[in-house]
């Protein structure tokens, strides 16, 4: 995109393209509208004459919103074909969805995470359909230099190799933590697309075979109380990243979404209470039991 250019993008997303696409790219000229996607029309309304790109994340980070990739690009392309409809995949991996063969023209993943898989590199990819656009990107990548090692592709393709296993087994532990969560008395909510509780549900069905293992709730009590929660678990490892063959735990608004301005992270309900789990590959029984005494750590009577 140049000066001048605007994007749609959705309003729940990795708090790094946030940052980058409102403190960076808009400081160059390009300019942003954010939407709740959730509402496709909402996507379609934001569309000005000089939009060239759409950008959402399929099931967003961190709150676990869906975005309808069949109907948005459907839409989006009726107003304007030449509009590039750009899918953020991180969360569920091409093993659970295919953006592309819904719609989308290019699909991100943040390779960092489950491509990978064992917390070893960071990397991104692009997969695209057109052999223009590639060849712009790949011009863009030659000419900018972001171009990752000859022995992080070693890493990531060694991931790749496990990518089925691993993803069977996140969702498994991801729908087994959610369940858990979802009943326990210290818990005030719990979200996770896989559940039949999360409003998305049914749309998620059409857009992804299965889910993750990332799974956000909000914890009873305050501030103290989470803080607790996170200092209390043994299992899980507190810190930032996700997608890992490692469970690990984190609070959005002081961790990975503390540059998500207050108000738009009050808005979207990124609050004190608000926890994020990237459930791991370890034994179920194991997880539930230390989420259990954590919980319980964190508040010793109900
Ligand atoms: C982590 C993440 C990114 C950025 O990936 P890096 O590889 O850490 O730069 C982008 N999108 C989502 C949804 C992420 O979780």
């Amino acid at each position: 995109m140049k000066n001048g250019d605007h994007a749609v993008t959705g309003d729940d997303l990795y708090g790094g393209t946030n940052r980058y696409f409102n403190k960076v790219a808009s400081k160059h000229g390009v300019e942003f509208t954010m939407v709740d996607v959730r509402n496709p029309d909402n996507v379609v309304a934001a569309i000005k004459p000089n939009t060239k790109m759409v950008w959402f994340e399929l099931m967003s980070n961190p709150l676990l919103r869906v975005g309808e990739v069949k109907t948005i690009a459907e839409k989006v392309h009726a107003v304007n074909k030449d509009i590039v409809v750009c899918v953020d995949n991180t969360f569920l991996t091409c093993y659970n969805s295919r953006p592309l063969d819904l719609g989308a023209d290019v699909v991100m993943h943040s390779a960092t995470k489950y491509m990978n898989g064992h917390s070893d590199v960071v990397m991104g990819l692009l997969a695209m359909k057109s052999d223009e656009l590639k060849k712009k990107l790949m011009f863009a990548q030659f000419a900018i230099g972001a171009v990752p090692s000859p022995f992080d592709c070693y890493l990531v393709n060694r991931g790749l190799k496990t990518l089925h296993v691993r993803m069977q087994r996140h969702g498994e532990n991801g729908l087994a933590v959610a369940k858990f969560l979802e009943s326990h008395d210290r818990v005030a909510g719990v979200s996770y697309p896989g559940l039949p509780s999360h409003p998305q549900h049914e749309v998620f069905k059409t857009v992804a075979r299965g889910c993750s293992g990332m799974v956000v709730f909000y914890i009873k009590g305050g501030l103290e109380q989470a803080k607790t929660f996170l200092a209390s678990l043994k299992v899980f490892t507190l810190a930032e990243s996700l997608g890992g063959f490692e469970s690990l735990a984190e609070h959005p608004a002081i961790m990975t979404h503390a540059s998500v301005p207050e108000d738009q992270r009050e808005v979207l309900g990124i609050s004190d209470t608000f926890i994020r789990l990237s459930v791991g590959l370890e034994d179920e029984a194991d997880l539930l039991a230390d989420l259990d005494q954590a919980l319980k750590a964190a508040l010793p009577t109900v």
